[in-house]
């Protein structure tokens, strides 16, 4: 095959190869109204000349993952291992009122080693492909519950996406772009752990949302959980979210705050952060830890997380916090290394 599979397509590419964009609009329409992921393209597409499909499907094709697992929590929460070209990677649903939210990985393991997150266990494998994520979203979407369609995409699963931009800048065009699946920029968010090289680009590039994952309120603090902030630090990752609102952006910000028992939970942390974010148009969510073995870390007591939220609200920041989905199947936020990933990352298949 010498094109991209479909799913990794803009609709700009997509009419220079069927040599119309009308056909490109029928095929995206064709894509994006299948209930469940064809197996494979098909043999002809209405509305696109035999000709010019033909050759197209020849060289294309539909990047279809191999489901190694599916859990399903109590709440809802659905989470997939997909996999894509020997690598296994976790995708996973959550249900909200009128809608669901796909939770999407750019790379297989990750580039980043926060001492926190269960995925650094399994090292880098590799960088996801555009077309993998958005195949990512299309398997989870397939499934999605009657009234509560995928209208929301984060790219908060394994890896850092700034360490993969073109390909997470081209995934959210695909998403976003006109007829289908056409989300809303600002219902796709893309998540970093603080690379500022990449914030950069992304913040001059794309107008999807943004959430930074700050986790502490002090560089000696902040090192300690996640090392790459020894390089780009607290005051120069604010600083590129200020210049972004300075431009006018109106971008929908979030600052992520895993909240660690004795760590950064303290009336301290609570009104630095206030003081930190002060002037910016960002609201915080904060994520209790969810553990996972092997780290000293703690989740604090229910009540510390309620007075540290509180605190914050007080002094007139937006903040929510951001109670645990399908952690019984080990789906929540930073417990993406699941033991059958693990294992097949051990075997190298
Ligand atoms: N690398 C990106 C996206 C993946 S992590 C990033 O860091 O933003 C998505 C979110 O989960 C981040 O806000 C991260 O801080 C949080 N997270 C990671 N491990 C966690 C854990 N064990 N408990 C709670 N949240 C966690």
């Amino acid at each position: 095959m010498s094109l991209r599979p479909l799913p990794g397509l803009t609709l700009d590419e997509l009419g220079r190869e069927l040599q119309s964009r009308a056909r490109a609009v029928e095929t995206l329409r064709w894509l994006y109204a299948q209930a469940a992921v064809p197996p494979r393209l098909p043999e002809a597409l209405p509305g696109v000349s035999q000709q010019a499909w033909s050759r197209f499907a020849a060289a294309s094709g539909l990047c279809v993952p191999s489901v190694r697992a599916r859990q399903e929590a109590p709440d809802g929460t659905v989470k997939y291992g997909l996999e894509f070209d020997g690598v296994t990677v976790e995708t996973v649903r959550i249900p909200a009122r009128g809608r669901s939210t796909i939770c999407v990985s750019s790379q297989a393991g990750c580039t980043r080693a926060c001492v926190f997150c269960a995925t650094k266990e399994l090292g880098f494998l590799r960088h996801l492909r555009a077309e993998e994520m958005v195949a990512q979203y299309l398997w989870a979407r397939a499934e999605a519950p009657p009234g509560q369609p995928a209208s929301n995409v984060v790219f908060m699963g394994m890896g850092e996406p700034f360490d993969n931009l073109d390909e997470v800048l081209r995934a959210v065009e695909v998403l976003t772009q006109s007829p289908a699946p056409q989300l809303r920029q600002v219902s796709v968010t893309v998540s970093t752990s603080g690379v500022l090289p990449g914030l950069e680009r992304f913040l001059k590039e794309s107008r999807a949302s943004l959430a930074l994952s700050l986790n502490a309120t002090t560089d000696e603090v902040r090192e300690r959980v996640m090392p790459h902030n020894r390089t780009w630090p607290i005051a120069a990752l604010l600083g590129a979210l200020r210049a972004d609102a300075a431009r006018g952006s109106k971008r929908e910000t979030f600052v992520e705050y895993v909240l660690f028992d004795g760590v950064n939970d303290t009336d301290a942390d609570a009104d630095r952060l206030v003081a930190l974010l002060r002037e910016l148009p960002a609201r915080v969510n904060l994520i209790p830890y969810n553990p996972y073995p092997g780290t000293a870390l703690r989740t604090p007591p229910h009540q510390r997380i309620v007075a540290f939220h509180a605190r914050v609200v007080a002094q007139g920041q937006l903040c929510l916090v951001r109670w645990p989905r399908g952690r019984e199947i080990a789906a929540a936020c930073g417990q993406l290394a699941g033991a059958e990933i693990r294992d097949a990352a051990a075997g190298g298949s």
